[in-house]
């Protein structure tokens, strides 16, 4: 089917005023590193730079945490939660006030289709912080003992494939129960994080409450290793995952991680077909799958497996692939070089091992980091495809003959973050739900997300929840 014609359509950049070099938020107020390292932020669709970044070392993260916990001590674990909501509220307002400045900005630092940041990442972001500024004066209610204090101060770690979000996800509930936060975002997508700190500014936050330490892999390590942070909130890759928990296992310190997927999408043979497909498409193809909830394994029953396969194939040759501010994109760009020699490397393990390869007809832009939307099918349980987190536009196919297979190809995986169930029938829905091992199954839908509706893993995929009333847990002393 030949795709429509579409004029391009890019959303202006005019709305983000950029500057040509950032600092570090510390204590309500942007300033230099003390050692004075920086480095660049780059569009992964262009390779162009955005902005310098400074570069936070120990005696930053130390000022941080130590601005933090005075700030906790004197102002915010005092202050009471009708209060702390005002500021809250006030956020949340400000974010929705600036939403298509917020979008436009996520797009450009992250590759992400504007698409996606203007109706998907932002709007989650600002309800969030809505959501969680409602609980701030009822903790009480919350089936935590009547009067649950918070932790302290909150160090923070999160990952670049939802920037603002994962930020959201961290920053709103610790600051509801009172606790004070140091978050440190990544090294490829700072840009949101420091935009966020200065909504704290115009939200007149009080100094402390909120820190922003920019940097790469050692400084986060910094951070989770302070020995002032009495809560780790981390979310990004299983080894570093597991590198944090050996570091705060002989430590007082509470942690949550949320870590990699390979979820398992299940279509079975009474499915529409083409809802399902749109559904497969929504769960890998996503915000370039880099989504650790993401359906990158697609299990069809035997017996409708052409018949999906056909028609996922005719759907991805219509995707449109490119400039990320372009309204028309479906699918942007690869966040950096390191995330796209990943990606390269574990399809070419996947043809090595002998699954087959089809990637969608589309035309790669000459500059920025690209990978065309790709399919392996012929793929077994045994295939590192099948088995490792590839994080990118990649899906693998596996076949199954009875719900008792598929359920069992399934759970076969060290991760157990989400799961996908395509059927007609609600009795297999429920089945399957409770005996998938994964923290989110979605039914006849992927990828659906909402600040009241709890979010973690099992087994390899981490421990703790976030969102909903669960994800006051994480921030209270319980
Ligand atoms: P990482 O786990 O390395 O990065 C996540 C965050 O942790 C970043 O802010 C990173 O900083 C920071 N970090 C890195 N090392 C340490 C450390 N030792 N102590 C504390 N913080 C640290 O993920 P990558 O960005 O390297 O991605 C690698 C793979 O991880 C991906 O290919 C994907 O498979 C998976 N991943 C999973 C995510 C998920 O949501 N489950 C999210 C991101 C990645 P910096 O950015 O500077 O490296």
């Amino acid at each position: 089917m030949p795709k429509f014609e579409y004029a391009p359509a890019p959303e202006s950049r005019s709305i983000v005023s950029l500057r040509e070099s950032y600092g570090l938020f510390i204590n309500g107020e942007f300033g230099p590193s003390v050692d004075g390292r920086a480095f660049k932020t780059i569009s992964p669709a262009t390779e162009e730079v955005l902005a310098e970044v400074t570069e936070a070392g120990p005696a930053d993260v130390d000022r941080a945490v130590t601005a933090a916990r005075k700030a906790y001590e004197h102002t915010w674990s005092a202050m009471p939660g009708r209060e702390r909501a005002k500021y809250l509220f006030r956020i949340a307002r400000i974010i929705a006030e600036r939403a298509r400045e917020l979008a436009v900005l996520e797009s450009l630092d992250n590759g992400k289709p504007i698409r996606e940041s203007r109706d998907v990442d932002i709007p989650l972001v600002a309800a969030h912080f809505f959501y969680y500024a409602g609980w701030a004066d009822k903790l009480e209610y919350a089936g935590y003992g009547p009067a649950p204090r918070p932790i302290g101060v909150a160090g923070q770690v999160i990952p670049w494939n939802f920037p603002l979000l994962m930020l959201a996800w961290k920053i709103a509930p610790a600051l509801a129960c009172g606790n004070t936060v140091v978050l440190k975002p990544a090294e490829t997508t700072p840009l949101t994080a420091l935009a966020f700190a200065e909504i704290c500014q115009q939200a007149d936050l009080p100094p402390g409450v909120v820190n922003i330490v920019t940097g790469a892999g050692e400084t986060g390590r910094t951070l989770v290793e302070h020995p002032g942070v009495d809560k780790v909130a981390f979310t990004g890759s299983t080894e570093v995952g597991k590198q944090i928990a050996r570091a705060c296992a002989p430590t007082r310190k509470k942690v949550t991680l949320e870590l990699g997927g390979k979820a398992a999408n299940v279509v079975f043979e009474d499915a529409p077909v083409d809802q399902a497909v749109e559904g497969i498409v929504n769960g890998i193809f996503f915000n370039q799958g880099h989504v650790c909830c993401a359906g990158s394994r697609l299990l069809v029953q035997e017996s409708v497996y052409s018949e999906v396969l056909t028609s996922l194939r005719r759907r991805l040759a219509t995707l449109r692939l490119g400039d990320p501010l372009d309204k028309n994109t479906d699918v942007g760009a690869i966040n950096s070089a390191a995330q796209l020699a990943k990606i390269r490397e574990l399809s070419e393990v996947g043809e090595a091992e002998g699954a087959e390869r089809w990637s969608a007809p589309c035309e790669l832009p000459v500059k920025g980091f690209w990978f065309p939307p790709t399919i392996f099918t012929g793929v077994s349980q045994a295939h590192r495809i099948a088995r490792e987190e590839i994080f990118g536009p990649v899906l693998s196919v596996l076949t199954f003959r009875t719900p008792a297979e598929a359920l069992e190809k399934a759970n076969n995986t060290p991760y157990g973050l989400s799961a996908g169930v395509w059927t007609e029938k609600g009795s297999l829905i429920l089945w399957m739900a409770s005996r998938l091992r994964a923290g989110v199954v979605w039914a006849n839908t992927f990828n659906k997300f909402d600040p009241t509706s709890p979010f973690g893993g099992y087994k390899e995929s981490g421990y703790g929840r976030e969102g909903g009333r669960h994800g006051l847990e994480a921030y209270l002393n319980v």
